[in-house]
C-alpha cells in the first residue's frame, strides 16, 4: 500500500467530532464539564491525529484511532484543561534565580503582607494623615532612599519597563551614548538596542566589543547627545584584553558636558556578594554613591523579591520620570507593591536579609549544609525500600541565574538518580510531566540529577512521593 492510500485510510477511521461528542456523552464524567470543554477537548484530539496523520514521520497507527482510543486521548484532555496551569513546582537545577521556573521566592514577612493587603482595602493611594489622594509609591520610596543612598525612587511593572521609562523620559529624540561592549540582549527579547528604538531614543555606540575608553564616549557626545549610558553585562563576561569605564569617570563625563548619566544594572543587590566568599557584583548603593542620576534594576532577580523594575537616583530626574504617562501603562500593582515593601525592609538589617530571603539564603548556603540536606533526601529515597533506585550524591556546581555573577560555580552536593530498567529520559519526563508536583531536575551522564540547594526542606516529601508513584506506576 503506499503511503498515500495509508494515510487516505487512516483518516477515514478518524472519528468526527460529532460522533465523539456523541459517545461523551454516554459516558459520567468525574466531574461537571461545559459543553464548551467538551467540544474544544474533542475537537483539540481530533484535530491533533489528523495532524500526526498527515505529519512526514506519521507516528500514529490504526490502533490509536478506534472510538475507545480518541476517547481516552479525549479524557486526558479534559482532565489537563480542569488541572491549574500555573502551578508550583520543584526546582531541582541549582539555578537560584531560575527565569523560567518564577525567579526568585518570597520570603514569609513578604507572602503575608501579600495576601494582607491583596485581601483587604488598602492605603495604596491614600494618604492616610492628610486624608487625601496620595502616592501609590509612597511605600516603598522612602526605604529605597534610605538603603540605597538615592534623593528619590520609584517603581514600575520590570525593569525592562524601568529602562524604557527612564529613556523615554530623559533621552527620547537624543542621542544616547552606550559603549558596544554593553548592548546587552537579556533572554526573553530584551535588547538594549531595540529598548532604546522603542523609547525614540537614537542609540550611538562607541568603543568595540572588548574595550572602550572615555575618549570613546567624549569623542561621541554630539550636541543632540540627551544620555550617557552604562548597562551591566549581566549574563556574560568580557575576559582577555579588555578595558571599560567606570560609572564614576562617565559621571564625571557626563558632569563636564552637562548630560545625564544613566546605569541599567540589570540584577541589581544591596549585598556586597564578595564579603562572602563569592564574586563581586556592583551593589545599588556604589552606583548611587558614584553620582549616577539615574539607576535602574529588577525586583525579582538578586534583591529576591517581586517583579517589579526599581529606578532610584537624584530627585530633579525622578520628578520628571514620575510625571510620565507612560508609568501608568508600567504602573506596579499593589500585590507587588506589598511584597516589595516587605522584601526591602528586611534589608534594613543584612544579617536578617540574607537568612529571610530565600535567593539570598540559596545563593550563600554553604555547601556543607547542601550536603547535609542531600544526605537527608537520600535516606528518604532509600527509605522507599526499592532495589531498582540508585542513588548516588555528586559533586556538581549551582549557578545564580537570572543574569548574574554569569561565570560563578558555587559549589553544591548533588544526588544523582537512576532506575534499574528504566531510561533516564523516561525518569525525566515523569517527573516534569506526571508527577504530581513536577519536580524539575537534568540529565548528566546518564543520571537525573538534583542540587538540593534549590530544593526546600519541605520539599523532599514532595520529591519522595514523586519517585514512589513512579516506581509503582512504571510512568
Ligand atoms: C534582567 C535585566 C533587564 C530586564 O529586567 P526585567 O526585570 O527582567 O524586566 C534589563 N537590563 C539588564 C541589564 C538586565 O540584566
Amino acid at each position: 500500500m503506499s503511503p498515500g492510500t495509508d494515510r487516505r485510510n487512516l483518516l477515514k477511521m478518524l472519528p468526527g467530532v460529532d460522533r465523539v461528542l456523541e459517545a461523551l456523552r454516554a459516558h459520567a464524567l468525574s466531574a461537571p464539564v461545559s459543553q464548551a470543554l467538551l467540544t474544544q477537548s474533542v475537537r483539540k484530539v481530533i484535530s491533533g491525529l489528523r495532524e500526526k496523520i498527515l505529519s512526514e514521520n506519521k507516528t500514529v497507527g490504526p490502533e490509536d484511532l478506534s472510538m475507545e482510543a480518541v476517547m481516552d486521548r479525549v479524557h486526558a484532555e479534559i482532565q489537563r484543561r480542569l488541572s491549574p496551569m500555573l502551578r508550583r513546582v520543584v526546582n531541582g537545577t541549582g539555578v537560584v534565580v531560575h527565569t523560567n521556573l518564577g525567579r526568585s521566592l518570597l520570603s514569609e514577612s513578604a507572602v503575608q503582607n501579600l495576601a494582607a493587603v491583596g485581601s483587604r482595602y488598602s492605603n495604596l493611594e491614600f494618604d492616610l494623615a492628610a486624608g487625601v489622594r496620595g502616592s501609590r509609591y509612597a511605600a516603598v520610596e522612602e526605604i529605597l532612599c534610605e538603603i540605597s543612598g538615592g534623593e528619590a525612587a520609584m517603581v514600575v511593572n520590570n525593569n525592562a519597563g524601568a529602562v524604557l521609562v527612564c529613556l523615554e523620559t530623559l533621552a527620547r529624540g537624543k542621542k544616547v551614548i552606550v559603549s558596544r561592549g554593553e548592548l546587552v540582549e537579556i533572554g526573553g527579547a530584551f535588547r538594549i538596542p531595540d529598548v532604546m528604538a522603542k523609547s525614540g531614543a537614537f542609540l550611538k555606540e562607541v568603543g568595540t566589543t572588548n574595550r572602550t575608553h572615555p575618549h570613546d564616549y567624549e569623542g561621541g557626545i554630539e550636541d543632540e547627545t540627551g544620555l550617557l549610558l552604562k548597562v551591566h553585562r549581566s549574563n556574560y563576561s568580557v575576559v582577555g584584553f579588555t578595558a571599560s569605564v567606570s560609572l564614576k569617570n562617565l559621571v564625571d563625563l557626563g558632569r563636564t558636558y552637562g548630560i545625564p548619566v544613566m546605569e541599567d544594572l540589570g540584577s541589581g543587590t544591596f549585598i556586597d556578594f564578595s564579603k562572602y566568599g563569592l564574586e563581586y557584583e556592583p551593589t545599588v548603593q556604589e552606583s548611587v554613591a558614584s553620582g549616577a542620576d539615574v539607576v535602574t534594576f529588577s525586583g525579582d532577580k538578586l534583591l529576591g523579591g517581586p517583579q517589579a523594575g526599581i529606578i532610584v537616583g537624584k530627585k530633579a530626574f525622578l520628578d520628571r520620570i514620575k510625571k510620565n504617562p507612560l508609568t501608568r501603562a508600567l504602573r506596579i500593582d499593589k500585590l507587588t507593591l506589598a511584597a516589595l515593601e516587605s522584601t526591602l525592609r528586611l534589608y534594613r538589617d543584612e544579617a536578617c536579609a540574607v537568612e529571610s530571603i530565600p535567593t539570598l539564603r540559596m545563593i550563600l548556603a554553604p555547601v556543607k549544609e547542601i550536603e547535609k540536606r542531600a544526605a537527608r533526601l537520600r535516606r528518604t529515597l532509600k527509605s522507599i525500600g526499592s532495589t531498582r533506585l540508585q542513588v548516588v550524591l555528586t559533586d556538581h556546581s549551582s549557578r545564580v541565574g537570572g543574569g548574574a555573577l554569569p561565570l560563578l560555580k558555587i559549589p553544591s552536593r548533588c544526588l544523582g538518580i537512576r532506575i534499574e530498567g528504566m531510561s533516564i529520559n523516561h525518569v525525566e519526563r515523569f517527573m516534569r510531566e506526571k508527577a504530581e508536583i513536577p519536580v524539575i531536575g537534568r540529565i548528566e551522564d546518564d543520571l537525573f540529577i538534583l542540587d538540593p540547594r534549590t530544593i526546600q526542606e519541605e520539599e523532599i516529601p514532595i520529591i519522595k512521593s514523586a519517585f514512589c508513584c513512579l516506581l509503582e506506576r512504571g510512568g
